[in-house]
């Protein structure tokens, strides 16, 4: 039997064990993937634990991203550009750190713009989520990448470990809501939203040009007020779900060397979250 899991505190909450029971059933693989809840304070020895058990990979959640970076023996080179891991492969006697969130989000932000060359683009929040979502654009050939969030200084602090000058500028909320007429794409990576404070909202979208692309990484629940309203005001959105089926998909592919269908998974996966 082999043994997968998730690690983070809380882990309640997690579906990516419905998620990878799926992938694990349709690779016909005899395996187990369980949440382990892993407090704060004990990652170090929640790691040795793991090791002992035999656990062939996990995933990593909050707040263990980017504590374990020092924790595993080797960390590919994208995790340690976003400065998070998600995934964690056993091999050859080693735990090796990976991050998956990054290609997660291109895959799915591919099913609603095929090219992203020359887009100008907004990103609310400068936490990890944000950082792996600069990251992975960064890369794509668009235009440029403004960061705004609620801290200025932490946005400052993203696009300077990234970006050439005149290619990113940190904004305030209040300045992205002024230029917010300015950009093709904006994707909220902030929790604001998140069930269950489902009525707020991150930042007012009156000034939304119809046809803008907003991608909001939350998918509990499945369409956030700020989602919602977008979409009122003639744009084109996208949730979380197909970011979390992407990356998780990535993460399957580490451990096992198969690519799944996320389809499937995805129909087990709205069973759960139906009522959220
Ligand atoms: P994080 O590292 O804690 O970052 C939080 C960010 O949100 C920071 O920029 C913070 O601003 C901002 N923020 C928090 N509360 C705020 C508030 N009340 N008002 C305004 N800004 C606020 O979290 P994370 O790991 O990046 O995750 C962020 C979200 O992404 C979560 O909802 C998570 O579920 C989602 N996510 C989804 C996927 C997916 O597959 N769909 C993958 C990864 C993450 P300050 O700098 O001012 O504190």
């Amino acid at each position: 039997m082999d043994r997968y899991g998730v690690i983070g505190d809380p882990i309640d909450h997690s579906l990516s064990p419905v998620i990878h029971h799926q992938f694990l059933f349709e690779a016909n693989i005899e395996g187990e993937y369980r949440k382990i809840l892993i407090p704060r304070s004990d990652l170090e020895k929640g790691i040795q634990m793991l090791r002992r058990e035999g656990i062939k990979g996990f995933n990593v959640t909050i707040p263990h991203k980017e504590a374990i970076i020092p924790l595993l023996d080797e960390v590919d080179e994208t995790a340690i550009q976003i400065g998070a891991v998600n995934t964690v492969v056993y091999k050859n006697g080693k735990f090796i750190g990976y991050n998956t969130d990054g290609y997660g989000f291109i895959r799915a932000l591919k099913t609603v713009v095929k090219n992203l060359t020359g887009m100008k683009i907004a990103v609310i929040g400068a936490g990890g989520a944000a950082r792996a979502v600069y990251f992975s654009l960064y890369k794509e050939n668009v235009e440029r990448i403004d960061v705004a969030n609620r801290t200025i200084e932490n946005a400052r602090r993203l696009i300077g470990k990234y970006s050439p000058e005149n290619f990113s500028e940190a904004l305030s909320l209040e300045q992205l809501y002024d230029r917010m007429g300015n950009y093709d794409l904006i994707i909220q990576t902030t929790p604001v939203g998140m069930y269950p404070n489902v009525h707020e909202l991150p930042i007012s979208l009156n000034c939304l040009k119809k046809g803008t692309i907003v991608f909001d990484l939350i998918y509990r629940p499945l369409e956030t007020e700020f989602l919602a309203l977008a979409k009122k005001k003639g744009a084109i959105v996208e949730n979380g779900i197909n970011m979390l089926l992407y990356q998780a998909a990535r993460s399957f592919w580490l451990w096992t060397g198969i690519d799944p269908d996320i389809e499937s998974a995805r129909k087990k996966m709205m069973k759960q979250l139906k009522g959220a």
